[in-house]
């Protein structure tokens, strides 16, 4: 039997049937099929207790546990502890990377320190169909430097009939723009259609046209390889309730290369970016932190880190990207292959030929420019097909993602979902489509 079937943890405690709404399922006591990891991951059994220990820790010794802490993780510097782990989870040093507040927050800090628009070089260079926020965050930065967002954005479209974006086409566009972008910006992966850019080539590209380069790692992180360090990233923002399974709304972070430690870097600081010896001291004048902590704002919450750090733990127990990465290639080409078995299933370049109910795959094929999501467009577009597929796996007990108006994302997280969960959200899949 493939070693598939087994979840790379049993860490992780999943919802049951009877409580997510699956009136439709024979098991209401079950696990249901959890496929939407890429939106909110699921909690981790370290994660409770890591929470649990603060609650107490709180109880037991109130202001005192800044200092002195039962589990001697002081909450002084509580983040610390999450450093070394999303430095290697991102591929860089644990000073090059924050543990704090959250991405949109994060976007808009590291957009006041690196987007310095100047009257020639002004503009920022994006993926169209960016995450909203995303999109909010870009043109009110350009609003705040005086400039019109339809004159300073440039976005690239895929091309007609096409759904991910070429990476010869973002190069085309820095070639012929390059000296008029300040920002380049994308994400690491798409979260519309699970498209993994090739980070490296594009970050060098953008460096050759003079232009700083920052990436979105949202969907990237815990997902899939990254190495910004020797990538020469500029600076990288994320969330950790995606992959990272960090609890809703659960803390975010950023990264800064150290290239920019020896350069004093405009900051929104705050003063847990001020050194810690002399930070209760409450001096008037700043003294930040060298590296990515000095751009530490608030004290943090202590029980959102609680809940990233146990599941940070499960990560790192489970032999960190190297093994979870195989694993998802694997899991989620299994999923594609099932998927494209299905008498419902069509090619993409068919779509726009589809009059009877299906589905196509707007994902990249190739593994190498995905992560572990795949992205579902029901067709024909626009005929409300998508809603009520959706609505059909869940009373059948699988959880996915919708998107207006016709896709569906499904996800399999390689922590604690297996082949069985991909079996049956096809299996399901098929059942519900065929009673359109
Ligand atoms: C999930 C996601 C967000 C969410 O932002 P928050 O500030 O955490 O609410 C933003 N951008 C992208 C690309 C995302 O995938």
């Amino acid at each position: 039997m493939s070693d598939l079937y087994v979840p790379l943890s049993d860490q992780y405690i999943l919802p049951l049937n009877k409580e997510i709404g699956a009136t439709l399922c024979d098991d209401p006591d079950g696990p249901c099929t959890y496929l939407c990891g890429n939106s909110l991951g699921l909690v981790s059994k370290l994660s409770t207790a890591r929470v649990q220990e603060e609650l107490s820790a709180w109880t037991a010794r109130g202001v005192v546990g800044h200092f002195s802490h039962p589990h001697k993780r002081p909450w002084v510097s509580y983040q610390d502890n999450a450093h070394p782990y999303l430095g290697e989870l991102v591929g860089a040093s644990e000073q090059e990377v924050a543990c704090m507040s959250t991405l949109t927050a994060n976007l808009h800090l590291m957009m006041n320190s690196f987007y310095k628009p100047t009257l020639n070089r002004y503009k920022i260079l994006c993926e169209a169909r960016a995450f909203p926020s995303d999109q909010y965050a870009f043109a009110s930065q350009a609003l705040s430097h005086g400039l019109d967002p339809s004159d300073a954005i440039i976005e690239v479209t895929p091309r007609d009939g096409e759904y991910s974006l070429r990476q010869e086409d973002i190069f085309a566009v820095l070639e012929k723009e390059g000296p008029t972008i300040a920002l380049v910006i994308f994400s690491g992966v798409q979260y519309y259609t699970g498209q993994l850019f090739h980070i490296p080539s594009i970050t060098r590209k953008a460096k050759e046209m003079g232009c700083i380069c920052g990436w979105d790692l949202a969907h990237a992180i815990g997902n899939v390889p990254l190495s910004l360090h020797d990538w020469d990233v500029d600076f990288a923002v994320f969330c950790t309730y995606k992959y990272l399974n960090s609890s809703p709304g659960g803390i975010g972070g950023l990264f800064i290369h150290n290239k920019w430690n020896n350069e004093y870097t405009p900051r929104s600081a705050g003063w847990w970016g001020h050194e810690l010896p002399t930070r209760f001291e409450m001096p008037p004048d700043f003294r930040p932190i060298t590296g990515a902590h000095g751009f530490q704002q608030s004290n943090p919450s202590i029980l959102a880190i609680a809940a990233l750090l146990g599941s940070l733990e499960t990560f790192k127990e489970a032999g960190m990207i190297p093994a979870i990465r195989k694993r998802s290639i694997k899991l989620t080409g299994s999923f594609e292959a099932l998927l494209k078995k299905s008498k419902f299933f069509v090619p993409a370049s068919d779509a726009s030929k589809a009059t009877k109910p299906s589905f196509t795959i707007i994902t990249p094929e190739d593994p190498e420019s995905r992560g572990a999501q795949l992205s579902l467009l029901f067709l024909p577009s626009n005929t409300g097909i998508m809603r009520k597929v959706f609505d059909g796996l869940v009373e059948r007990g699988v959880i996915g993602d919708e998107r207006e108006p016709d896709v569906i994302r499904l996800a399999p997280a390689p922590l604690y979902n297996s082949l069985a969960d991909v079996e049956n959200a096809v299996n399901q899949l098929d059942l519900v489509m065929a009673t359109l």
